[in-house]
């Protein structure tokens, strides 16, 4: 039987890596740290019982530096690694050197990571656990004369997806056969020098859209699920704002996307903390897996905020063998979650990243608001590093209450010497169609044409 664990070490930096600390600390296991000389000064590395310098700035001679990184947990002896999300979280080979070298991982085993990092696995592993998923190719597609067969079944527009993408990254739309044989190799070579994985399938590419998807978490024996989150608000499919519950679901419907997630999990003996993500047709009101990110995502704590449930102690206890101590029906969902990811980006330059030296930051507060965040007054955020530099999450007894709080906080928010995502995500969050909750995947995308026009 393991033991609770007594150490853990962290493979990231930011809001997560204080996200983690914060946990280990209120459970009492040693924190260590790892960063990058670019992070020497951050807010994660004066709050960490230890931290440890394993690299230069850039991602891949620090926190994606395997080698490093099970050096520092060798040489710390912890008991197990937290990797976050991004960097090392979702790579299997890292897992396996971590599974042996002996050292824990905060995570489901390599094998598992491997399964479900390739879309095209995850997608096959669903249909066997009868989980419905997007109309498209059966596998991999290489050879154009095959994505004619493909286009004939599910008809153009068609969305050509890399095996291995992720953030949003790896997925081309195809709106005629004329550019068919031209995207497919375009979009594979362009995935091979991406992720290093030529491998590219094809689904419908479905137009008018919702994402949802299903926190779960599982000790190997009891496996949970921690409701909905609705992650529509996104901007070239990448999250800007995040809400739980979903506006639009019916009892029938959430109770059938949570049951779709939970079998996925059992199907593949999944364990810790892991997101099922579904795309839902408004026209015809049916949901689609689309992937499983098997770590903790950046929107977790709206998850959290309406349940009560820290999911990273959560991870931190089932990791340690101890199990969840939970059933279903202890998972209570009250009231509603707002998370607005607050990016160093110009909404007014394309959304350029936009580093730099913060002069002076000062965080909204009050009921139902909290603010994760890493930065402070005078910190020079490194141009490394995804422009992520916090996230507002806010609660409200229902929908109506947590927007308005969201809107009253990010009015509270100043971060001054750099350019925020904050102003934008006020005009979403204000605009009578995020109000009335009836929109989709496109709508971010035309608020912000609607304004240059
Ligand atoms: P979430 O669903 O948790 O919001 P994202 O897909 O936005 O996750 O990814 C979280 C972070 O992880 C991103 O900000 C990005 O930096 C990083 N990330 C995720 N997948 C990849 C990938 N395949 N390649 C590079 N970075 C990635
Ligand atoms: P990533 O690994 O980059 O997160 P996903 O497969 O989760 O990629 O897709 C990211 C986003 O792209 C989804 O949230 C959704 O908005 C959009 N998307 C994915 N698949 C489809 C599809 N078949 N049709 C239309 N949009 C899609
Ligand atoms: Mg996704």
């Amino acid at each position: 039987m393991p033991e609770p664990l007594k150490s853990v070490l962290i493979a990231n930096r930011g809001e997560i890596a204080l996200r983690v600390i914060r946990a280990c600390k209120e459970m009492g296991i040693r924190s260590v740290l790892v960063y990058s000389e670019a992070d020497a000064d951050s807010l994660p590395v004066k709050e960490a019982d230890q931290a440890v310098c394993i690299g230069p700035g850039s991602v891949n001679a620090s926190y994606r530096n395997a080698q490093a990184v099970i050096s520092a947990a060798l040489a710390y002896k912890v008991d197990a690694i937290h990797p976050g999300y991004g960097f090392l979280s979702e790579n299997p080979d890292f897992v396996r050197m971590c599974e042996e070298e002996g050292v824990g991982f905060v995570g489901p085993a390599s094998h598992i990571i491997k399964s479900m990092g390739d879309k095209i696995e995850a997608k096959i592993i669903a249909r066997r656990a009868g989980v419905p998923t997007v109309p498209g190719s059966l596998g991999a597609i290489s050879e154009y004369e095959e994505a004619r067969t493909v286009a004939d079944e599910v008809g153009f527009p068609m969305l050509i997806k890399a095996a291995a993408g992720g953030g949003g990254r790896g997925m081309r739309v195809v709106q005629t056969a004329d550019t068919l044989e031209k995207d497919l190799r375009e979009i594979m070579s362009e995935a091979e020098v991406a992720f290093g994985d030529p491998s590219v399938y094809i689904e419908r590419y479905l137009t008018d859209i919702r994402h949802i998807e299903i926190q779960v978490i599982s000790d190997g024996e009891t496996v949970l699920h921690v409701g909905e989150r609705d992650c529509t608000a996104q901007r070239r499919n990448q999250k800007l704002v995040e809400e739980a519950p979903s506006p639009v679901l019916d009892a029938e419907l959430r109770d059938g996307l949570a049951a779709a997630a939970v079998a996925l999990c059992k199907e593949v003996g999944y364990t810790n903390a892991g997101t099922v993500e579904f795309v839902f047709d408004n026209v015809d009101r049916k949901y689609y897996f689309i992937e499983m990110n098997t770590r903790i995502q950046v929107e977790h704590p709206v998850s959290e905020m309406i349940s009560g449930i820290d999911l990273i102690k959560l991870q931190l206890q089932i990791a340690g063998g101890t199990p969840i101590g939970m059933t279903q029906e202890d998972v209570v969902i009250r009231g509603h979650a707002i998370e607005c990811r607050i990016n160093a980006e110009d909404p007014e330059n394309d959304f350029a990243p936009d580093p730099g030296r913060i002069v002076s930051f000062r965080a909204p507060g009050g009921f139902g608001v909290r603010m994760d965040t890493h930065i402070e007054s005078g910190y020079v955020i490194p141009p490394y590093y995804d422009s992520m530099i916090g996230k507002l999450i806010c609660w409200g007894r229902d929908r109506e209450e947590a927007v308005a709080r969201a809107l009253r906080a990010l009015d509270e928010l100043e971060v001054e010497g750099i350019v925020t995502t904050a102003a934008f995500q006020k005009e979403i969050l204000d605009s009578e169609r995020f109000r009335s909750g009836d929109f989709n995947t496109a709508y971010v995308g035309q608020l912000m044409a609607n304004r240059h026009s």
